[in-house]
């Protein structure tokens, strides 16, 4: 099954696409995560998007959309995969309907408040991208992580001023996606305040792996 992922910053896309893509055995693609490996390993790509990405804005659709197009040309993509983090603008839902035909959008529903909190206090790890939250899921060692060792930081997009204005870009340019993908019939609403566990086991019931 084609899956997209939905949803304002902080709904939780991430952590549910890497249960999802474990028990269903498709890629997790998540087009921030390119990104950041890009600007990690110094990429041109990675220096082009640097200053955008910082600030809390968004990446060319140009960029972005052959980005995508590339990584659903990979073989691993056959039976399936979760987009998250694409599309995130008309022009890219609609490259995106002349890549591939057949989709299921999930759309994380969730307030304000809740991602604003959510996004303040996460941590992620330097080495392995592993996500924490130092109130919600705070790592067993202050600043480390618990898999790989490395050292956890706070995104500069997770600093207060890129939020909101991350929040204001969702609202202006990937909003409007719910209704072009309802009016499609592809769009399925899930709620984002629910723990990552228990959305699973709800996810699972709603999209069951054929
Ligand atoms: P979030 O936690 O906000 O969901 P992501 O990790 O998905 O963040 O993306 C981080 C940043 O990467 C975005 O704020 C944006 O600058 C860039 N980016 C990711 N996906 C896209 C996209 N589809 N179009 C444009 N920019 C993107
Ligand atoms: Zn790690």
């Amino acid at each position: 099954m084609n899956f997209i992922f939905l949803g304002p910053p902080g709904a939780g896309k991430g952590s549910l696409a890497v249960k999802v893509a474990e028990d269903y055995k498709i890629p997790h693609i998540s087009t921030g995560d390119i990104f950041r490996a890009a600007i990690k390993n110094q990429t041109e790509l990675g220096k082009k998007v640097k200053g955008i990405i910082d600030a809390g804005g968004l990446v060319s659709d140009d960029i972005t959309c052959a980005l995508v197009k590339e990584r659903l040309e990979q073989d691993d993509v056959k039976n399936g995969f979760i987009l998250d983090g694409f599309p995130r603008t008309i022009p890219q839902a609609e490259a995106f309907t002349g890549i591939c035909k057949d989709v299921t959008v999930v759309n994380f529903v969730i307030k304000d408040e809740i991602v604003i909190k959510r996004l303040s206090t996460r941590r992620v790890c330097r080495k392995c991208g592993e996500n924490y939250n130092v109130l919600t899921m705070p790592p067993k060692k202050e600043g480390i992580c618990d898999k790989c060792g490395g050292e956890l930081y706070q995104r500069d997009d997770d600093k207060q001023e890129a939020i909101l204005h991350r929040m204001d870009v969702y609202r202006e340019q990937t909003e409007p996606l719910i209704d072009f993908y309802r009016k499609r019939g592809e769009l399925s609403d899930i709620d984002g305040a629910t723990q990552t566990d228990e959305l699973l086991r709800d996810f699972k019931k709603k999209f069951p792996n054929k």
